[in-house]
Protein backbone atom coordinates (compact mmCIF):
# COMPACT_ATOMS: atom_id res chain seq x y z
CA UNK A 1 0.00 0.00 0.00
CA UNK A 2 1.55 3.22 -0.94
CA UNK A 3 1.17 5.35 1.95
CA UNK A 4 1.49 8.45 0.33
CA UNK A 5 -1.41 7.61 -2.00
CA UNK A 6 -3.65 7.92 0.38
CA UNK A 7 -7.06 10.65 0.46
CA UNK A 8 -6.17 11.68 4.11
CA UNK A 9 -1.72 11.52 4.72
CA UNK A 10 -0.59 10.88 8.40
CA UNK A 11 2.75 12.23 8.98
CA UNK A 12 2.82 10.25 12.06
CA UNK A 13 5.45 8.29 12.82
CA UNK A 14 5.00 4.68 14.10
CA UNK A 15 3.52 4.84 17.34
CA UNK A 16 5.93 3.34 20.09
CA UNK A 17 5.22 -0.37 21.01
CA UNK A 18 4.94 -1.26 17.12
CA UNK A 19 6.70 -4.67 17.96
CA UNK A 20 3.55 -5.22 20.69
CA UNK A 21 0.85 -4.42 18.26
CA UNK A 22 2.57 -6.54 15.53
CA UNK A 23 2.39 -9.50 17.76
CA UNK A 24 -0.99 -9.21 18.50
CA UNK A 25 -2.35 -8.67 14.98
CA UNK A 26 -0.35 -12.27 14.39
CA UNK A 27 -2.89 -13.24 17.53
CA UNK A 28 -5.81 -12.07 16.02
CA UNK A 29 -5.73 -12.94 12.84
CA UNK A 30 -5.09 -16.19 13.66
CA UNK A 31 -7.69 -15.97 16.01
CA UNK A 32 -10.05 -14.85 13.35
CA UNK A 33 -9.15 -17.87 10.83
CA UNK A 34 -9.67 -20.31 13.52
CA UNK A 35 -13.41 -18.75 14.41
CA UNK A 36 -14.34 -18.63 10.68
CA UNK A 37 -13.14 -22.42 10.50
CA UNK A 38 -15.03 -23.72 13.67
CA UNK A 39 -18.73 -22.61 13.03
CA UNK A 40 -21.20 -22.16 10.14
CA UNK A 41 -23.03 -19.65 12.47
CA UNK A 42 -22.58 -16.34 10.59
CA UNK A 43 -23.55 -13.98 13.52
CA UNK A 44 -21.38 -15.69 15.98
CA UNK A 45 -18.49 -15.36 13.69
CA UNK A 46 -19.18 -11.66 13.51
CA UNK A 47 -19.55 -11.41 16.88
CA UNK A 48 -16.25 -13.05 17.58
CA UNK A 49 -14.54 -11.15 14.98
CA UNK A 50 -15.56 -7.60 16.67
CA UNK A 51 -13.97 -9.02 19.77
CA UNK A 52 -10.93 -9.76 18.26
CA UNK A 53 -11.08 -6.43 16.28
CA UNK A 54 -11.41 -3.89 19.35
CA UNK A 55 -8.18 -6.56 21.02
CA UNK A 56 -6.05 -4.24 18.10
CA UNK A 57 -8.47 -1.29 17.34
CA UNK A 58 -10.63 -0.38 20.40
CA UNK A 59 -13.43 1.11 18.91
CA UNK A 60 -17.13 2.54 20.28
CA UNK A 61 -18.97 1.29 16.61
CA UNK A 62 -18.13 -1.38 14.81
CA UNK A 63 -20.22 -2.30 11.44
CA UNK A 64 -19.70 -4.98 8.23
CA UNK A 65 -22.02 -4.42 5.11
CA UNK A 66 -21.71 -6.31 2.57
CA UNK A 67 -22.55 -5.02 -1.48
CA UNK A 68 -24.22 -6.56 -4.19
CA UNK A 69 -22.47 -4.91 -6.97
CA UNK A 70 -24.89 -6.53 -9.57
CA UNK A 71 -28.24 -4.61 -7.18
CA UNK A 72 -26.10 -1.95 -7.00
CA UNK A 73 -26.70 -2.24 -2.97
CA UNK A 74 -25.52 -2.17 0.77
CA UNK A 75 -26.99 -3.18 3.79
CA UNK A 76 -25.32 -3.57 6.93
CA UNK A 77 -24.96 -7.33 8.18
CA UNK A 78 -23.70 -6.44 11.44
CA UNK A 79 -23.19 -3.43 13.71
CA UNK A 80 -22.26 -3.45 17.69
CA UNK A 81 -21.82 -0.03 19.57
CA UNK A 82 -23.94 2.99 18.88
CA UNK A 83 -26.49 3.29 16.24
CA UNK A 84 -26.25 4.94 13.32
CA UNK A 85 -30.12 6.09 11.86
CA UNK A 86 -30.93 4.46 9.09
CA UNK A 87 -27.65 2.21 9.05
CA UNK A 88 -29.72 -0.22 10.88
CA UNK A 89 -28.79 -4.09 10.12
CA UNK A 90 -30.63 -5.06 7.26
CA UNK A 91 -31.76 -2.25 5.52
CA UNK A 92 -30.93 -2.27 1.90
CA UNK A 93 -28.80 1.16 0.91
CA UNK A 94 -28.71 1.69 -3.07
CA UNK A 95 -24.48 2.77 -4.11
CA UNK A 96 -24.88 6.48 -4.27
CA UNK A 97 -22.25 7.91 -6.93
CA UNK A 98 -19.76 10.20 -4.71
CA UNK A 99 -21.04 8.00 -1.50
CA UNK A 100 -18.67 5.76 0.43
CA UNK A 101 -19.33 2.42 -0.70
CA UNK A 102 -19.04 3.80 -4.26
CA UNK A 103 -15.17 5.58 -3.50
CA UNK A 104 -14.48 1.94 -1.88
CA UNK A 105 -15.33 0.15 -5.13
CA UNK A 106 -13.65 2.44 -6.93
CA UNK A 107 -9.91 2.98 -5.26
CA UNK A 108 -9.89 -0.60 -3.81
CA UNK A 109 -8.37 0.86 -0.33
CA UNK A 110 -9.34 2.00 2.64
CA UNK A 111 -9.72 5.36 4.00
CA UNK A 112 -8.84 7.10 7.58
CA UNK A 113 -11.12 10.63 8.75
CA UNK A 114 -9.64 11.43 11.68
CA UNK A 115 -12.25 13.99 12.25
CA UNK A 116 -15.80 14.62 10.79
CA UNK A 117 -13.95 18.01 9.09
CA UNK A 118 -11.95 15.64 7.00
CA UNK A 119 -14.51 13.34 5.97
CA UNK A 120 -16.33 16.20 5.02
CA UNK A 121 -13.70 17.61 3.13
CA UNK A 122 -13.38 14.06 1.06
CA UNK A 123 -16.19 15.29 -0.32
CA UNK A 124 -18.65 12.57 0.53
CA UNK A 125 -21.92 12.15 1.45
CA UNK A 126 -21.02 13.06 5.36
CA UNK A 127 -24.83 13.50 6.87
CA UNK A 128 -25.76 9.85 5.75
CA UNK A 129 -22.21 7.99 6.30
CA UNK A 130 -20.78 9.60 9.16
CA UNK A 131 -23.61 9.80 11.51
CA UNK A 132 -23.89 9.87 15.55
CA UNK A 133 -21.37 11.31 16.94
CA UNK A 134 -18.74 9.46 16.21
CA UNK A 135 -15.36 11.44 15.32
CA UNK A 136 -13.04 9.32 14.19
CA UNK A 137 -13.32 6.35 11.09
CA UNK A 138 -11.73 3.74 9.13
CA UNK A 139 -13.68 2.32 5.98
CA UNK A 140 -11.99 -0.88 4.54
CA UNK A 141 -13.00 -2.42 1.15
CA UNK A 142 -13.24 -6.18 1.30
CA UNK A 143 -12.75 -8.51 -1.29
CA UNK A 144 -12.84 -12.11 -2.03
CA UNK A 145 -11.15 -13.45 -5.01
CA UNK A 146 -10.72 -9.27 -6.02
CA UNK A 147 -14.84 -9.01 -6.01
CA UNK A 148 -16.02 -6.21 -4.14
CA UNK A 149 -18.25 -7.52 -1.92
CA UNK A 150 -18.35 -5.37 1.65
CA UNK A 151 -16.56 -2.97 4.04
CA UNK A 152 -15.38 -2.59 6.84
CA UNK A 153 -16.66 0.40 9.53
CA UNK A 154 -14.60 1.24 12.61
CA UNK A 155 -15.78 4.33 14.50
CA UNK A 156 -14.61 6.08 17.46
CA UNK A 157 -16.16 8.66 19.32
CA UNK A 158 -13.13 10.30 19.76
CA UNK A 159 -11.05 12.57 17.10
CA UNK A 160 -7.63 11.61 16.14
CA UNK A 161 -8.06 7.89 17.89
CA UNK A 162 -6.82 6.25 14.27
CA UNK A 163 -3.72 6.20 12.34
CA UNK A 164 -2.02 4.54 9.34
CA UNK A 165 -1.17 1.66 11.93
CA UNK A 166 -4.59 1.11 12.45
CA UNK A 167 -5.99 1.44 9.08
CA UNK A 168 -3.45 -0.84 7.72
CA UNK A 169 -4.40 -3.33 10.22
CA UNK A 170 -8.07 -3.36 9.26
CA UNK A 171 -7.27 -3.55 5.91
CA UNK A 172 -5.54 -6.93 7.06
CA UNK A 173 -8.02 -8.08 9.32
CA UNK A 174 -10.84 -7.36 6.24
CA UNK A 175 -9.07 -9.56 4.03
CA UNK A 176 -9.50 -12.04 6.68
CA UNK A 177 -13.09 -12.09 6.95
CA UNK A 178 -13.96 -11.58 3.49
CA UNK A 179 -14.21 -14.67 1.87
CA UNK A 180 -16.47 -15.43 4.45
CA UNK A 181 -18.67 -12.55 4.29
CA UNK A 182 -19.16 -13.67 0.48
CA UNK A 183 -19.62 -17.01 1.35
CA UNK A 184 -22.44 -15.72 4.03
CA UNK A 185 -23.85 -13.39 1.10
CA UNK A 186 -23.89 -16.29 -1.62
CA UNK A 187 -25.59 -18.10 0.70
CA UNK A 188 -28.30 -16.32 1.89
CA UNK A 189 -28.81 -15.10 -1.76
CA UNK A 190 -29.19 -19.10 -2.52
CA UNK A 191 -31.55 -19.49 0.64
CA UNK A 192 -34.03 -16.46 -0.61
CA UNK A 193 -33.73 -18.55 -3.83
CA UNK A 194 -35.00 -21.75 -2.80
CA UNK A 195 -37.55 -19.75 -0.22
CA UNK A 196 -39.28 -18.15 -3.40
CA UNK A 197 -38.68 -21.64 -5.22
CA UNK A 198 -40.67 -23.23 -2.44
CA UNK A 199 -43.72 -20.55 -2.23
CA UNK A 200 -43.84 -21.09 -6.25
CA UNK A 201 -44.23 -24.53 -5.91
CA UNK A 202 -46.71 -24.59 -3.20
CA UNK A 203 -48.56 -21.82 -4.68
CA UNK A 204 -49.00 -23.92 -8.04
CA UNK A 205 -49.82 -26.80 -5.83
CA UNK A 206 -52.90 -24.91 -4.19
CA UNK A 207 -53.76 -23.16 -7.92
CA UNK A 208 -53.83 -26.78 -9.50
CA UNK A 209 -55.85 -28.33 -6.53
CA UNK A 210 -58.33 -25.70 -7.18
CA UNK A 211 -58.62 -26.27 -11.00
CA UNK A 212 -59.44 -30.04 -10.23
CA UNK A 213 -61.28 -29.32 -7.64
CA UNK A 214 -62.98 -27.01 -10.07
CA UNK A 215 -63.30 -29.20 -12.81
CA UNK A 216 -64.99 -31.78 -11.02
CA UNK A 217 -67.52 -30.07 -10.00
CA UNK A 218 -68.45 -28.49 -13.11
CA UNK A 219 -68.14 -31.80 -14.92
CA UNK A 220 -70.19 -33.59 -12.10
CA UNK A 221 -73.44 -31.06 -11.86
CA UNK A 222 -73.30 -30.42 -15.49
CA UNK A 223 -74.49 -34.13 -15.65
CA UNK A 224 -77.69 -33.76 -14.36
CA UNK A 225 -78.90 -30.98 -16.40
CA UNK A 226 -77.59 -32.25 -19.50
CA UNK A 227 -78.71 -35.49 -18.90
CA UNK A 228 -82.35 -33.64 -18.39
CA UNK A 229 -82.04 -32.12 -22.01
CA UNK A 230 -81.08 -35.00 -24.06
CA UNK A 231 -84.12 -37.28 -22.16
CA UNK A 232 -86.71 -34.74 -23.28
CA UNK A 233 -85.45 -34.46 -26.87
CA UNK A 234 -85.29 -38.04 -26.85
CA UNK A 235 -88.91 -37.65 -25.49
CA UNK A 236 -89.85 -35.17 -28.09
CA UNK A 237 -88.55 -37.09 -30.68
CA UNK A 238 -90.16 -39.71 -30.20
CA UNK A 239 -93.45 -38.47 -29.49
CA UNK A 240 -94.01 -35.36 -31.39
CA UNK A 241 -91.62 -36.43 -34.48
CA UNK A 242 -94.63 -35.97 -37.14
CA UNK A 243 -95.90 -33.00 -35.71
CA UNK A 244 -92.39 -31.53 -36.73
CA UNK A 245 -92.04 -30.40 -40.34
CA UNK A 246 -88.52 -31.79 -41.72
CA UNK A 247 -86.55 -28.49 -40.80
CA UNK A 248 -88.20 -28.86 -37.33
CA UNK A 249 -86.48 -32.32 -37.22
CA UNK A 250 -83.22 -31.27 -38.26
CA UNK A 251 -82.91 -29.01 -35.76
CA UNK A 252 -83.91 -31.20 -33.09
CA UNK A 253 -81.42 -33.79 -34.34
CA UNK A 254 -78.62 -31.59 -34.07
CA UNK A 255 -80.18 -31.15 -30.75
CA UNK A 256 -79.59 -34.16 -29.73
CA UNK A 257 -76.63 -35.10 -31.22
CA UNK A 258 -75.03 -31.74 -29.57
CA UNK A 259 -76.00 -33.00 -25.94
CA UNK A 260 -74.52 -35.98 -26.27
CA UNK A 261 -71.25 -34.68 -27.46
CA UNK A 262 -71.64 -32.65 -24.33
CA UNK A 263 -72.88 -35.72 -22.31
CA UNK A 264 -69.67 -37.23 -23.69
CA UNK A 265 -67.43 -34.54 -22.72
CA UNK A 266 -68.74 -34.19 -19.55
CA UNK A 267 -68.22 -37.36 -18.88
CA UNK A 268 -64.73 -37.23 -20.13
CA UNK A 269 -63.73 -34.51 -17.97
CA UNK A 270 -64.63 -35.92 -14.93
CA UNK A 271 -62.88 -39.20 -15.83
CA UNK A 272 -59.76 -37.04 -16.16
CA UNK A 273 -60.54 -34.97 -13.10
CA UNK A 274 -61.19 -38.50 -11.13
CA UNK A 275 -57.45 -40.00 -12.27
CA UNK A 276 -56.25 -37.78 -8.94
CA UNK A 277 -59.34 -37.11 -6.66
CA UNK A 278 -60.01 -41.09 -6.98
CA UNK A 279 -56.50 -42.24 -7.45
CA UNK A 280 -56.06 -45.45 -5.49
CA UNK A 281 -52.34 -46.10 -3.08
CA UNK A 282 -49.72 -47.59 -4.74
CA UNK A 283 -49.19 -51.05 -4.28
CA UNK A 284 -46.48 -53.95 -5.69
CA UNK A 285 -48.10 -54.43 -9.33
CA UNK A 286 -47.80 -57.09 -12.05
CA UNK A 287 -47.68 -55.59 -15.52
CA UNK A 288 -47.90 -59.03 -16.28
CA UNK A 289 -51.34 -58.93 -14.85
CA UNK A 290 -52.09 -55.19 -16.00
CA UNK A 291 -51.91 -56.23 -19.58
CA UNK A 292 -54.25 -58.94 -19.37
CA UNK A 293 -56.72 -56.83 -17.40
CA UNK A 294 -56.60 -54.34 -20.29
CA UNK A 295 -56.68 -57.77 -23.21
CA UNK A 296 -59.70 -58.57 -21.25
CA UNK A 297 -61.47 -55.58 -21.33
CA UNK A 298 -60.41 -54.94 -25.11
CA UNK A 299 -61.73 -58.60 -26.31
CA UNK A 300 -64.28 -57.29 -28.64
CA UNK A 301 -62.10 -55.00 -30.73
CA UNK A 302 -59.38 -56.82 -30.79
CA UNK A 303 -61.70 -60.17 -32.27
CA UNK A 304 -63.40 -57.33 -34.50
CA UNK A 305 -60.14 -55.69 -36.13
CA UNK A 306 -58.29 -59.54 -36.29
CA UNK A 307 -55.58 -57.83 -34.10
CA UNK A 308 -52.87 -59.71 -32.94
CA UNK A 309 -51.43 -58.55 -29.56
CA UNK A 310 -48.50 -59.97 -27.95
CA UNK A 311 -46.41 -58.82 -24.80
CA UNK A 312 -43.02 -59.84 -23.46
CA UNK A 313 -42.32 -61.02 -19.59
CA UNK A 314 -43.13 -57.66 -17.77
CA UNK A 315 -42.02 -56.05 -14.45
CA UNK A 316 -43.53 -55.82 -11.63
CA UNK A 317 -43.75 -51.96 -10.45
CA UNK A 318 -45.63 -49.68 -7.60
CA UNK A 319 -48.66 -48.19 -8.85
CA UNK A 320 -52.30 -48.13 -9.05
CA UNK A 321 -53.07 -51.34 -10.80
CA UNK A 322 -56.99 -49.97 -11.84
CA UNK A 323 -55.28 -46.96 -13.69
CA UNK A 324 -51.96 -48.80 -15.13
CA UNK A 325 -54.49 -51.09 -16.65
CA UNK A 326 -56.31 -48.15 -18.06
CA UNK A 327 -53.78 -46.65 -19.40
CA UNK A 328 -52.15 -49.92 -21.36
CA UNK A 329 -56.06 -50.25 -22.05
CA UNK A 330 -55.81 -46.97 -24.28
CA UNK A 331 -52.85 -47.55 -25.82
CA UNK A 332 -53.58 -50.56 -27.25
CA UNK A 333 -56.91 -50.10 -27.95
CA UNK A 334 -55.36 -46.64 -29.83
CA UNK A 335 -53.63 -49.02 -31.99
CA UNK A 336 -56.65 -51.08 -32.86
CA UNK A 337 -58.64 -47.71 -33.94
CA UNK A 338 -55.83 -46.02 -35.89
CA UNK A 339 -55.12 -49.34 -38.13
CA UNK A 340 -53.52 -48.86 -41.41
CA UNK A 341 -54.84 -51.56 -44.17
CA UNK A 342 -52.89 -54.40 -42.72
CA UNK A 343 -54.72 -56.04 -39.49
CA UNK A 344 -53.03 -54.35 -36.59
CA UNK A 345 -49.75 -56.09 -34.52
CA UNK A 346 -49.72 -54.79 -31.66
CA UNK A 347 -46.53 -55.63 -29.27
CA UNK A 348 -45.98 -54.51 -25.50
CA UNK A 349 -42.64 -55.18 -24.15
CA UNK A 350 -40.05 -53.34 -21.29
CA UNK A 351 -36.34 -52.47 -21.19
CA UNK A 352 -34.69 -51.59 -18.06
CA UNK A 353 -33.22 -48.25 -18.31
CA UNK A 354 -31.44 -48.41 -14.77
CA UNK A 355 -33.26 -46.51 -12.44
CA UNK A 356 -36.61 -46.80 -14.31
CA UNK A 357 -38.69 -48.84 -16.55
CA UNK A 358 -39.79 -47.84 -20.37
CA UNK A 359 -42.51 -50.02 -21.49
CA UNK A 360 -43.84 -49.52 -24.92
CA UNK A 361 -46.54 -50.14 -27.39
CA UNK A 362 -45.93 -50.39 -30.88
CA UNK A 363 -48.45 -50.69 -33.90
CA UNK A 364 -48.37 -50.90 -37.14
CA UNK A 365 -50.95 -48.50 -37.66
CA UNK A 366 -51.13 -44.74 -39.79
CA UNK A 367 -48.93 -43.41 -37.10
CA UNK A 368 -48.15 -39.76 -36.35
CA UNK A 369 -46.19 -37.27 -37.87
CA UNK A 370 -43.56 -35.91 -35.35
CA UNK A 371 -45.14 -32.32 -35.26
CA UNK A 372 -48.31 -33.30 -33.56
CA UNK A 373 -46.38 -35.56 -30.95
CA UNK A 374 -46.70 -33.12 -28.30
CA UNK A 375 -50.20 -32.09 -28.78
CA UNK A 376 -52.05 -35.57 -29.13
CA UNK A 377 -51.52 -36.02 -25.15
CA UNK A 378 -53.26 -32.51 -24.50
CA UNK A 379 -57.27 -33.26 -23.36
CA UNK A 380 -59.72 -32.81 -25.97
CA UNK A 381 -57.01 -32.65 -28.45
CA UNK A 382 -57.93 -34.68 -31.48
CA UNK A 383 -56.34 -34.91 -35.44
CA UNK A 384 -59.23 -36.30 -37.26
CA UNK A 385 -62.80 -35.53 -37.81
CA UNK A 386 -65.47 -37.28 -35.88
CA UNK A 387 -66.44 -38.92 -38.99
CA UNK A 388 -63.01 -40.30 -39.82
CA UNK A 389 -62.74 -41.68 -36.06
CA UNK A 390 -65.26 -41.46 -33.12
CA UNK A 391 -63.61 -40.58 -29.63
CA UNK A 392 -63.29 -37.12 -27.72
CA UNK A 393 -59.00 -36.99 -27.47
CA UNK A 394 -59.38 -37.28 -23.83
CA UNK A 395 -57.47 -40.87 -24.18
CA UNK A 396 -53.70 -39.64 -24.08
CA UNK A 397 -54.49 -36.93 -21.75
CA UNK A 398 -55.92 -39.55 -19.26
CA UNK A 399 -53.09 -41.82 -19.73
CA UNK A 400 -50.33 -38.60 -19.16
CA UNK A 401 -52.21 -37.85 -16.23
CA UNK A 402 -51.72 -41.29 -15.00
CA UNK A 403 -48.58 -41.67 -15.65
CA UNK A 404 -47.00 -38.52 -13.98
CA UNK A 405 -49.30 -39.13 -10.74
CA UNK A 406 -46.74 -42.55 -11.15
CA UNK A 407 -43.50 -40.24 -11.34
CA UNK A 408 -43.07 -41.31 -14.93
CA UNK A 409 -43.19 -40.04 -18.33
CA UNK A 410 -45.22 -40.51 -21.72
CA UNK A 411 -43.90 -40.13 -25.11
CA UNK A 412 -44.76 -40.92 -28.50
CA UNK A 413 -42.07 -41.82 -31.25
CA UNK A 414 -43.31 -42.34 -35.21
CA UNK A 415 -43.81 -41.00 -38.52
CA UNK A 416 -47.17 -40.93 -40.63
CA UNK A 417 -47.98 -43.28 -42.38
CA UNK A 418 -45.32 -46.18 -40.13
CA UNK A 419 -46.60 -47.21 -37.26
CA UNK A 420 -46.16 -45.16 -34.06
CA UNK A 421 -44.63 -46.80 -30.31
CA UNK A 422 -45.79 -45.09 -27.32
CA UNK A 423 -43.55 -45.10 -24.75
CA UNK A 424 -44.09 -45.14 -20.88
CA UNK A 425 -41.27 -44.71 -18.13
CA UNK A 426 -42.23 -45.77 -14.62
CA UNK A 427 -40.06 -45.42 -12.05
CA UNK A 428 -38.45 -48.41 -9.88
CA UNK A 429 -39.08 -47.68 -6.57
CA UNK A 430 -37.17 -49.54 -3.86
CA UNK A 431 -37.83 -53.03 -2.61
P1 LIG B 1 -59.09 -39.98 -29.32
O1 LIG B 1 -58.67 -41.35 -29.73
O2 LIG B 1 -60.39 -39.94 -28.60
O3 LIG B 1 -59.02 -38.97 -30.43
P2 LIG B 1 -56.64 -39.86 -27.78
O4 LIG B 1 -56.24 -38.86 -26.73
O5 LIG B 1 -56.59 -41.29 -27.40
O6 LIG B 1 -58.07 -39.43 -28.22
O7 LIG B 1 -55.72 -39.63 -29.03
C1 LIG B 1 -55.45 -38.32 -29.50
C2 LIG B 1 -55.04 -38.37 -30.98
O8 LIG B 1 -53.78 -39.04 -31.09
C3 LIG B 1 -55.97 -39.18 -31.83
O9 LIG B 1 -57.00 -38.38 -32.30
C4 LIG B 1 -55.07 -39.70 -32.93
O10 LIG B 1 -54.99 -38.74 -33.95
C5 LIG B 1 -53.70 -39.78 -32.30
N1 LIG B 1 -53.33 -41.17 -31.96
C6 LIG B 1 -53.41 -41.76 -30.75
N2 LIG B 1 -52.94 -43.04 -30.77
C7 LIG B 1 -52.50 -43.25 -32.04
C8 LIG B 1 -51.90 -44.38 -32.71
N3 LIG B 1 -51.62 -45.53 -32.07
N4 LIG B 1 -51.59 -44.22 -34.01
C9 LIG B 1 -51.85 -43.07 -34.66
N5 LIG B 1 -52.42 -41.98 -34.08
C10 LIG B 1 -52.75 -42.07 -32.79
Amino acid sequence: MNEASRQVGNARSQPRGQPDRRATEYVVLAEISRIISSTLNIDEIYEQFAQQVALLIPFDRLSISSVDMEAHTVQAVYAVGGDIPGWERGIVHEIVPGGISDILARDRRGLLFRTPAEEEAAGHQPARDLGGDFQTRIAVPLFARSVFVGTLNIRSLQPYAYDENHLAQAERIGAQIAGTIANAFAYGKLEETQRALQNAVTELQRSNQELEQFAYVASHDLQEPLRKIASFCNLLESRYAEQLDDRGNTYLHYIVDGAMRMQALVNDLLLYSRVTTRGKEFLPTKMNDVVQEALANLEVAVGESNAHVTYDPLPQVSGDAGQLARVLQNLIGNALKYRGQEPPRVHVSAEDAGDEWVFSVRDNGIGIAPEYAERIFVIFQRLHTREEYGGTGIGLAVCKKIVERHGGRIWVESQAGAGATFYVSLPKTAE
